[in-house]
């Protein structure tokens, strides 16, 4: 048995302004977990507690599972200080920030080509998550004042999308009760079709939803060829169903890459789009944006008049008080890098995704499940011949720090297990060869394990779906 003392009194150890951080008994207590404490502790202690704990988290640079922004020039970073005290709700204090944020909601409702004769609307948002909700009940509500006029029943509401897309969409209907009318996808298609939509579509259809960028494979649903339905459908039946896009990702990459590519307002039904800032707009967490075509899209009834602090303030959010920092870091972007510098970046971007995928097929050992990548988003799944799975692969990186998620499809692709790679902003050539060097060893080593088929069965049992 150990005769040493593991405990410093408080007594005999009194702290002074000259008392190194490491040295205060700070270090030799445990940090408070559940209860408030009666005292506190000096700045750095506190400071530099916590950021050692926080070292346990994954690293934000070796994340390849997340499509959310983790670096930003110096100067966005200090805009964002500078902005951190700033509620975003407070407009009538802070007119500047509301004035940039309808600036970008023009430069993005221009980005994504609206009718010039339209007058445009949008919000800022936490992120394409709250976007979603609030573009799709506009659409709702739009739908109820439209039957509502026909002297037509309102009760049954529902909303047709495929399998393909983002949770936020289902958790829209559960939350604002609207049917679900889910197209499943197939092992080898991954998307929606138009003819899956038509079957489904009635005159209770509030909205399509349609994903430019899909979060499990980086594709985009046919949007054209959906327009093109919905507007023989307006003519034929006289439903006039709107479409909802989803680019949470592509918003901020089809317009730069691939801009003759026609999925929003250029097509008639598209009539509300959302984009994560966070993603490729290239801000850090906690902004998204949801735009109108046309200021009609979004009912008057849903737009608050908050009289708040001294000032009428139009409003239309989920959520009362949010920071600003994201937004005025947004604008930053805008300004600062321009339509030349975000495609200077996504160019390089898809350069690097196109080469991992080369890479990652000619080994042998891999099939990529989207062979025409238009997002920097590589996914692949195992040959047959591997007597492991994606989850052990997984797992194994983990081991060298790279997080690299693996998750089967959706119904009715359930079967496909595929692992999935983000390429982001600060992730060069270098890092894309040592993450295929890692992703070749950690393959050796699993190749000369044998894996019982029950140990197979059990790591496909504990997998988390993730998005
Ligand atoms: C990320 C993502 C979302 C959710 O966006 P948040 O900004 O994280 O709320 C929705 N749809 C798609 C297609 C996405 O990629």
């Amino acid at each position: 048995m150990l005769s040493n003392k593991i405990n410093i009194s408080k007594k005999t150890r009194v702290e002074t302004e000259t008392t190194p951080t490491c040295g205060s008994r700070y270090f030799a207590e445990t940090i408070p977990k559940y209860e408030i404490p009666d005292e506190g502790m000096p700045p750095r202690a506190a400071y530099q507690l916590i950021r050692e704990e926080l070292n346990l988290d994954g690293n934000p640079t070796l994340n390849m599972a997340s499509f959310v922004t983790t670096w930003m020039e110096p100067e966005a970073n200090q805009l964002i200080m500078d902005s951190i005290g700033k509620n975003f709700v407070d407009n009538d204090e802070y007119p500047q920030t509301e004035k940039i944020q309808t600036r970008v909601v023009n430069m993005l409702a221009r980005l994504f080509n609206s009718p010039e004769k339209s007058e445009s609307l949008g919000t800022a948002t936490i992120g394409s998550s709250e976007a979603i909700m609030l573009g799709l009940l506009a659409h709702k509500w739009s739908w109820k004042k439209h039957r509502q006029a026909e002297d037509k029943p309102y009760d049954r509401p529902n909303i047709v999308m495929g399998a393909d897309v983002h949770t936020a969409w289902t958790k829209f209907a559960l939350y604002f009760d609207v049917e679900l009318k889910l197209i499943p996808l197939e092992k080898d298609r991954h998307i929606v079709t138009a003819e899956g939509i038509e079957r489904e579509i009635d005159e209770n259809t509030i909205c399509v939803g349609a994903v430019l960028g899909t979060t499990f494979t980086g594709q985009m649903d046919p949007i054209k060829e959906i327009n093109d339905l919905l507007v023989n459908i307006k003519e034929t039946k006289g439903w006039d169903i709107p479409i909802h896009v989803d680019a949470a990702s592509g918003g901020f990459i089809t317009p730069f890459l691939n801009p003759e590519i026609e999925w929003d307002f250029r097509l008639e039904q598209v009539k509300s789009i959302n984009v994560s800032g966070h993603k490729y707009g290239l801000v850090y967490p906690g902004v998204g944006w949801l735009i109108f075509c046309d200021k009609n899209d979004l009912p008057e009834e849903l737009i608050f008049e908050v009289n708040y602090l001294g000032g009428l303030m139009p409003n239309y959010s989920l959520n009362f008080s949010k920071g600003s920092n994201t937004i005025i870091a947004q604008y930053y972007n805008l300004i600062r890098l321009g339509k030349k510098g975000y495609q200077d970046i996504l160019q390089i971007l898809l350069v690097n995704a196109i080469y991992l995928a080369h890479k990652l097929e000619n080994s042998g050992r891999f099939e990529l499940i989207n062979k025409n990548i238009l997002f920097p988003l590589v996914a692949v799944k195992l040959k047959e011949d591997a007597n492991f799975t994606v989850f052990h692969l997984s797992e194994k990186l983990r081991q060298k720090g790279w997080i690299v998620p693996a998750y089967t499809l959706p119904a009715n692709a359930d079967d496909v297990e595929v692992m999935r790679m983000v390429i982001k902003e600060n992730f060069g050539r270098d890092m894309v060869e040592m993450l295929y060097t890692d992703i070749m060893k950690a393959y050796d080593s699993l190749d000369q394990t044998t894996f019982v088929k029950e140990e197979i069965d059990e790591k496909r049992k504990n997998l988390t779906l993730l998005y």
